[in-house]
């Protein structure tokens, strides 16, 4: 197992890929992943282009995505940068854009992925803890710092910020990059992006992985300023100078071009989060809120670790946080309906 693996490893319950043990029909709740096909379009784009263009080289700047992209959000093309995921994309930020020279702010607890790029890019780092209730709290964040990065909504807890905290943030931070990182944006919360044309220490990442149901692809995009997009371009350029494959970026397009297939999965991801989370409260579950695809609650009689091991007993697989002061929390990840009836039905078993 390679450094990088096992660092990442010491933090979390392990890692179940999509492969299920032969015979064994899994409720796989724990990479927040969306339950619902991609749009119809995703899949006849990608049955077109796989006869027609493979064999030519990808357009290197993927030209029509980007502006597809910069269209959606009222932004211009030269404020659109892609990578193979947001991880990738965020890996770029990490090693070009932020600071070196000063620390990186990020929240504790925030994605577990922040403090493994820091130290592969050689980012120094401070961490800025939540408050009781689990909020970020802009005015914590220390004024020295380089660079700031935070989830929102916060990744694992799914709690939200409102706009007028990142415009606090920014204004606080004016010489500090500003990452706001959105993957989970799209069930329930306000995106940044429009404050783009008003700050320029603002970068806002965002995926298709979740809202958009494309994970396999690896589509990741982030928005800012020109300045900041060329910091992204000149990293990327040294290892790859084209950004995306012909596939993911004509699956991409399709998946942009129908916003209502797009808007109906949100809105059942939001319902099923809602009645879920409703559920689990009369099972007496401390349920943070969420505005993401997933919960994070715990019980006050049954540890966490335990919760998982009995559910994974059930054929059903959640997430718990070891080794941190959430390790008492799981986080499970929204799926159909009839998902959530098997896990609901599993905790009523168990309590
Ligand atoms: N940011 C956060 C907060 C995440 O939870 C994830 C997914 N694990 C990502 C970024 C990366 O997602 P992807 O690489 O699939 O775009």
């Amino acid at each position: 197992m390679s450094r990088f693996w096992s660092k990442l490893a010491a933090g979390l319950s392990p890692y179940v890929p999509g492969e299920q043990p032969r015979g064994e029909r899994l409720v796989k709740l724990n990479t927040n992943e969306n339950p619902y096909p991609p749009a119809p379009g995703v899949l006849a784009a990608i049955a077109e282009t796989s006869g027609s263009s493979l064999k030519r080289y990808p357009d290197p700047d993927s030209s029509e995505l980007r502006a597809a992209f910069a269209r959606r959000e009222g932004l211009d093309a030269g404020q659109v940068f892609l990578g193979n995921g947001s991880d990738e994309v965020l890996a770029h930020a990490f090693q070009g854009l932020l600071k070196h020279d000063r620390p990186l702010a990020f929240p504790d607890i925030s994605y577990s992925f922040y403090p493994v790029w820091s130290s592969l890019y050689d980012v120094p780092f401070t961490q800025v803890p939540l408050t009781s209730d689990f909020r970020v709290d802009v005015q914590a964040f220390p004024k020295d710092c380089g660079s700031i990065i935070v989830p929102n909504p916060n990744a694992p807890t799914g709690v939200l910020l409102g706009l007028d905290d990142i415009r606090q943030l920014l204004q606080a931070h004016a010489d500090a990059v500003v990452v706001i990182d959105e993957a989970y944006i799209d069930f329930g919360g306000e995106s940044a992006t429009r404050l783009i044309p008003e700050y320029d220490n603002l970068l806002v990442v965002q995926t298709a992985s979740k809202s958009r149901s494309l994970a396999g692809l690896r589509v990741g995009v982030a928005f800012g300023q020109e300045h900041l997009i060329e910091g992204l371009v000149r990293i990327k350029d040294s290892f790859n100078s084209y950004p995306m494959d012909v596939v993911s970026q004509q699956a991409m397009l399709a998946s942009l071009a129908d916003e209502q297939w797009f808007q109906d999965c949100c809105t059942r991801v939001i319902q099923t989060r809602e009645r879920t989370a409703a559920s689990m409260a009369t099972l007496g579950f401390e349920v943070l809120p969420s505005a993401a695809n997933f919960l994070f609650a715990s019980h006050p009689q049954v540890a966490a670790r335990d919760l998982f091991a009995r559910l994974r007993e059930r054929q059903i697989i959640v997430r718990y946080f070891d080794k941190t002061r959430i390790s008492e929390f799981l986080r499970i990840s929204i799926g159909t309906d009839e998902e959530m009836d098997a896990l609901l039905g599993a905790l009523e078993d168990i309590l």
